[in-house]
């Protein structure tokens, strides 16, 4: 049996087959019913999205003797002929090999004879661009005062090259180049019917690879058809491409999630062990980068050309990163990309691009910080006018009470009476609100209105736990923080009772020297450490 390709034999034949161009095949499907044939069309886009196929069945359509819905039969002798390229009221040229002025000419002289069979004469001129001016001149004529029974149809990539006095005298029907999707659906229709299996990456793959052509989709599908059999998969597709699994590109980010240098290195490896091209790799690490960062604006994977599994990939991705991250690591990759066309070493740029992401130090938004800066401040002002662990305590602090602890504070009191000597201090700042008491399960908390009061206390830290330990039991314990930190935590929402938070502040706050603690706060409330500028 003879082979017929699969771009022949799933070629549309009816306006209402033809996919990815409804807006077109609408009108003229119109313009065939209402019998308003214009005498020159011109089919512009990319290759391989049907504008030779449209125009051969506009053709058919026209000419046809059991016309029904403004589509052609497909059976008369008409459209058999024009099906068979038998046809002489229809002549395909191609505009690449027949551009000279004397074949237009010859064009000219026959085209004036009326159809032997059909209402129309038509003339198809493929890649009309590559016409000399001449030609075009030529052909202008004839465009001019066209015979009544004459229809030109020409189909170009390049409209921009053909003459804008030819342009103007034809309607412009402008084809879309086919969407990931489209030619997804149709290629595993394709299958369907032929019976061969074809897993879903491996339809995003051909989809891909086709940039946007139908045409070239079904080719590369023959392809695998011929090289695999009835059952294609990825792993053989990714083989006869060539291509750069996605994994790998997974791993560039994981690796910058958990700061690990050694995996650059794996990564370059097994890119050099699989033969795979590093521009490539960069570029498909550009576009990897993009689709999380498209992720992260839009909330949605939806219109990722890939596999579901894959775009739930991404939208776990996107969560992990910030904006300014993204944006950042994707213009590293794209000025690198530039630079790495004339690396005599590709292999170590490789490397130190990939080391760069990995240990590129994560940046916060400005604009978040300013925010963040003034909610501290109102915080505050806030936590210093609140009558803070007093009867008249507002909403907020009450709820950070233990009630049961309540009972501790008249103690408080005393307890400030008695040590007032030796904690020089301790008692007026307390009367002064400059700093606040709060009590946890045998666990006294000093909070430091502002750093003097924290300097102060911090020299007196000795006595002032054995003065505790004393006068409440030796089971309680003492902690002296400053109030941005208790703050901070009252901001992220974190539960007062956590211990081990409480237990981190601390030690935070021990650590802490003695520079600007607006500064400091900043860069534990963002878990940051400062960049030097360069
Ligand atoms: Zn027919």
């Amino acid at each position: 049996m003879e082979h017929i390709v699969t771009a022949r034999k799933w070629r549309p034949i009816r306006f209402d087959e033809v996919i990815g161009q409804e807006h077109i095949t609408q009108t003229l499907k119109n313009a065939v019913s209402f019998n308003r044939i214009h005498h020159a069309y011109l089919f512009t886009g990319p290759r391989g999205v049907g504008k030779t196929t449209t125009a051969r069945i506009l053709a058919r359509a026209v000419n046809c003797e059991n016309q029904t819905d403004a589509e052609p039969c497909n059976k008369c002798e008409s459209c058999t002929s024009i099906l068979e390229g038998r046809s002489l009221d229809v002549i395909e040229i191609d505009g690449a090999s027949n551009n000279s002025v004397d074949d237009i000419r010859t064009l000219r002289e026959n085209a004036k004879y009326p159809p032997i069979k059909g209402r129309f004469k038509i003339y198809i001129i493929d890649e009309v661009h590559m016409l000399s001016t001449s030609a075009f001149n030529a052909l202008l004529k004839i465009l001019e005062e066209p015979p009544k029974h004459l229809i030109f149809i020409f189909a170009t990539t390049e409209p921009f090259k053909v003459l804008p006095t030819i342009v103007s005298r034809c309607q412009r029907f402008d084809f879309h180049r086919m969407e990931i999707n489209t030619i997804v659906k149709q290629i595993s229709k394709i299958a369907n019917a032929e019976n061969i299996e074809i897993d879903e990456m491996s339809l995003f793959t051909i989809a891909k690879k086709a940039d946007g052509s139908m045409r070239d989709a079904q080719s590369i599908f023959d392809q695998f058809v011929t090289s695999s059999g009835k059952k294609i998969h990825f792993e053989n597709v990714k083989e006869l491409l060539h291509i750069i699994d996605l994994d790998f590109f997974f791993k560039v980010s994981t690796a910058y999630h958990q700061r690990n240098p050694r995996l650059a290195f794996e990564i370059s490896e097994d890119l050099t062990k699989n033969g795979y091209d590093y521009g490539e790799f960069i570029t498909g690490l550009l576009e990897h980068f993009r689709n999380i960062y498209y992720v992260k604006i839009l909330q949605n994977a939806e219109n990722l050309d890939f596999p579901k599994i894959y775009k739930k990939k991404y939208m776990d991705e996107a969560g992990k990163f910030n904006t300014k991250d993204l944006v950042r690591v994707m213009n590293l990759i794209a000025s690198f990309e530039q630079q790495f066309k004339f690396s005599t070493m590709p292999r170590i740029r490789l490397e130190l691009l990939l080391t760069q992401i990995i240990e590129m130090p994560s940046v916060v938004d400005i604009e978040e910080l300013i925010k963040e800066i003034r909610k501290l401040r109102l915080c505050s002002q806030d936590f210093s006018q609140n009558q803070f662990l007093t009867e008249k305590e507002t909403e907020k602090p009450t709820k950070r009470i233990n009630t049961e602890l309540k009972a501790l504070f008249p103690k408080w009191s005393e307890f400030l009476d008695k040590y007032n000597s030796t904690l020089n201090g301790l008692k007026s700042f307390y009367l002064s609100h400059l700093v606040e008491v709060e009590f946890r399960q045998k666990e006294i908390i000093l909070i430091a209105g502002n750093d003097f009061v924290y300097e102060n206390l911090k020299s007196k830290k000795r006595a002032i736990g054995v003065a505790i330990k004393e006068f409440f039991g030796n089971d309680f314990e003492f902690q002296l923080i400053q109030s941005e930190k208790i703050l901070e935590n009252q901001n992220a929402d974190t539960l007062i009772e956590d211990t081990s938070l409480r237990t981190n502040v601390q030690n935070q706050s021990l650590n802490q020297n003695q520079s600007n603690s607006v500064e400091k706060a900043i860069l534990d409330l963002f878990k940051a450490r400062e960049i030097p500028l360069p």
